[in-house]
């Protein structure tokens, strides 16, 4: 305890009060005495704690409320919640205390608040986290704008953390949340949060630019001012009201477009932008406004034909309105003009709750209304796999977007590189499932071409379902690849049964049933490992049964005494209630009386337990596997202990995922080490690079958890690497 002292008592007081000036709603009187009630609370809760740099803890929750009331422009809700946002988490005070206080809508905020806080703040991030983090926003989206508030403000402070600390904290920043508030239509807040990243990421590299940014000020003041004076002369003669002023690039976004086009600062053309926002009360008026001005700047520059962007009459989907072109200046260079109203200057820095604020109740459901739409839904679909579906769902908020028009000339959106099988899809699950080609401007083409703005697109269908396994292939969007994916699993049902029904047939006609002797012969004769995979061949065509009196007549081999031992440990399991007796696991796969469960794929060396299949094989999970919790807990009948007996010979399937700042050679180096230095055989690798992070997956055959456990450390010494896992879970389709 280190009480605070009056003057930090006053400071905070004074400080506190500056949100009443930035919030309108928080003045009335009610809501007013809850504000300070929560103030009051937190003050209590937080009382003599300081945080690293010294500081009185309750200024953070104090500067988190001014954030979203200043920079987000939420309310009293949003406002009380940010100031007892660290409460429950941090303090004795529980989450009935504040229900009671402040009944259940702040509870629940808070209550999201908690999930999701030491999500990035303590260990590393996971996909399961996230997850809870976008399910908070379906819930109440003032959950995560606080939380974009709390984690503005803890990079504002971020110099007092110790330097490992910052550094991971920076990269979550850029790799989640600027792009989040960039979804959302925060630009002010993404900006910020980008900068502050890459000021602690790369500290030269970002002074370097904003020194060059500085010395250049002077220099770019004139060429404004030159390039602008025509214009503001026009626009006054006109009688339009309003204001001109020069924007400059953030030093992050300079930084990026450096890398990317790898071009030197001085070659960065758009480094500024005008910036000309008009002033009207007419909403009907913005729009004709807007081209007023365009056409008045264009009177006096020429315009690039390829970089003018309308937004005005189709917004971006998170919200954002304005119309851009790029003149030629005065001085031979291309210059960038923004031309917005008042209101959609507003949206543009403070997003999600200023559109809010514009919405009229007669206004068509927004994009934004739309997309958070859609994240519902996709969450609640019970067939979407989670982690799968946060891939796809991190890559769309990447990725920019593309409009294309259906035959009528209906508008849809599409994330860029979307394809026209995308577009099927997108238009309804059956359009696409019985595509078979379509049209894009008439002209023929196949279901994979990539789609540009613009496009019209016509779909060609067949009368029945067509799905293709390859299409995976070139689907980008997740609802198409959710689509078909659940039509393969409903597809292989099906030739399951029938599979399973011609083969009854065939044994019955030759005057037997099935039984487990049979069926290991037959396996052997087609070469397949389960029964899954005999039916769906035979459902499928791909085995017919022509030979079935041969290949059950043929004698039997040695071979089969292993698969015999196992059932006879599972007989005598369920009669005597036994479910302790270890069942071995031999180092010969050749023998197959188990097999490696596809979603937690265990390696010789982890804790294991079998599962009785209904194909009487045994599944082997990870004792951690929550699928195997979940038999455990319900079936616990069908488990068999097992361990591992030798497992020097055996190479098993793995994999691990890996994490860090992308640089020159840094794959290089990673590859170096798991095929060099530990000689494991590599079996896949997949590195995404976006926004100078790298994302990477690498499956490989390694013989035991130590050799594992070696190589995750060694790839974590490497420079740039910041995250190294094992993946638990992997789900794929398999045939
Ligand atoms: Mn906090």
């Amino acid at each position: 305890m280190n009480p605070l002292t009056l003057e930090e008592k006053q400071q905070a007081d004074a400080l506190f009060e500056t949100i009443f000036e930035h919030c309108k709603g928080c003045k009335d009187e009610d809501n007013e005495y809850r504000i300070r009630k929560a103030y009051a609370l937190a003050y209590k809760a937080h009382d003599g704690i300081r945080r690293r740099s010294g500081e009185p803890y309750i200024i953070h929750p104090i500067e988190v409320a001014l954030i979203s009331a200043r920079e987000i422009g939420l309310g009293t809700k949003a406002v009380i919640s940010s100031l007892l946002h660290d409460v429950v988490e941090d303090t004795d005070y529980t989450l009935d205390d504040i229900n009671a206080m402040f009944g259940p809508k702040i509870a629940n905020i808070i209550d999201g608040l908690t999930k999701i806080s030491g999500v990035f703040d303590g260990g590393s991030m996971q996909a399961e986290n996230f997850r809870k983090m976008l399910l908070s926003l379906s819930d109440d989206v003032r959950v995560i704008l606080v939380k974009l508030a709390d984690r503005l403000h803890n990079m504002r402070t971020l110099q007092s953390m110790p330097a490992h600390k910052r550094y991971k904290i920076a990269g979550e920043t850029l790799y989640l949340y600027a792009p989040l508030a960039h979804r959302l239509g925060l630009y002010k807040i993404k900006t910020e949060l980008e900068d502050l990243s890459f000021k602690y990421k790369e500290p030269s590299q970002y002074a370097a630019i904003e020194s060059q940014l500085v010395s250049s000020e002077k220099k770019r003041a004139a060429i404004i001012n030159k390039f602008s004076l025509p214009i503001i002369n026009s626009l006054t003669r006109q009688g339009i009201e309003f204001n001109v002023t020069g924007r400059t690039k953030s030093i992050y976004s300079i930084w990026h477009k450096m890398q990317t086009k790898d071009v030197p600062f001085e070659e960065v053309f758009d480094i500024f932008a005008i910036r000309i926002v008009f002033i009207t009360d007419e909403k009907e008026k913005e729009k004709s406004l807007a081209w007023n001005i365009y056409s008045v700047i264009t009177d006096h520059y020429q315009p690039n034909p390829d970089r003018l962007r309308d937004w005005v009459s189709t917004p971006k989907a998170n919200g954002y309105e304005a119309l851009h072109t790029t003149v030629m200046g005065p001085d031979g260079q291309w210059i960038e003009v923004q031309i917005r109203s008042q209101r959609m200057d507003e949206i543009a820095e403070k997003g999600y709750a200023a559109h809010w604020k514009y919405k009229s109740s007669k206004d068509q459901e927004g994009e934004l209304d739309k997309w958070i739409h859609k994240i519902k839904d996709l969450l609640k679909d019970p067939n979407s796999d989670a982690l799968e579906f946060l891939d796809e769902f991190k890559l769309n908020l990447f990725t920019s977007e593309i409009y294309v028009f259906t035959p009528t000339g209906a508008l849809r959106r599409l994330p860029k590189y979307a394809t026209a099988l995308d577009f099927a899809f997108d238009i309804h699950s059956k359009v696409g499932s019985a595509a078979i080609g379509a049209k894009v401007n008439h002209k023929l083409v196949s279901l994979s071409t990539k789609l540009q703005s613009g496009d019209q697109v016509e779909i060609l269908t067949s009368s029945t379902s067509n799905i293709k396994r390859e299409w995976l292939e070139f689907v980008t969007t997740a609802k198409a690849r959710t689509a078909i994916k659940n039509a393969f699993k409903e597809d292989r049902k099906k030739a399951m049964n029938d599979g399973m029904e011609k083969l009854d047939e065939a044994l019955q006609k030759l005057g037997y049933t099935q039984n487990n002797y049979l069926l290991r012969k037959i396996f052997e004769a087609y070469e397949v490992s389960s029964k899954t995979e005999l039916y769906c061949k035979i459902g499928r065509g791909a085995i017919d049964l022509k030979d079935l009196k041969k290949i059950i007549n043929k004698k039997r081999r040695n071979k089969f005494i292993r698969y015999w031992q196992l059932q006879f440990g599972k007989n005598k399991n369920k009669e005597a209630g036994n479910v302790n007796k270890a069942f071995v696991l031999a180092e010969d796969l050749e023998g197959s009386n188990y097999q490696i469960a596809p979603c937690c794929n265990p390696i010789p060396g982890d804790d294991v337990i079998g599962y009785l299949t209904e194909d009487d094989e045994v599944m082997i999970h990870k004792t951690t596997c929550p699928k195997a919790l979940k038999i455990m807990s319900s079936q616990g009948d069908k488990i068999v202990t097992a361990q591992w007996k030798a497992h020097k010979i055996m190479s098993f399937l793995s994999t691990i995922q890996i994490q860090g700042i992308d640089r020159m050679g840094i794959v290089h180096e990673i590859t170096g080490i798991i095929s060099n230095d530990l000689n494991v055989n590599m079996r896949a690798l997949t590195i995404n690079s976006s926004e100078g992070v790298f994302n990477g997956t690498i499956d490989f055959y390694i013989h035991n958890v130590e050799d594992l456990e070696t190589m995750i450390s060694d790839i974590k010494k490497i420079k740039g690497v910041t995250n190294v896992k094992r993946t638990e879970n992997i789900e794929e389709i398999s045939e």
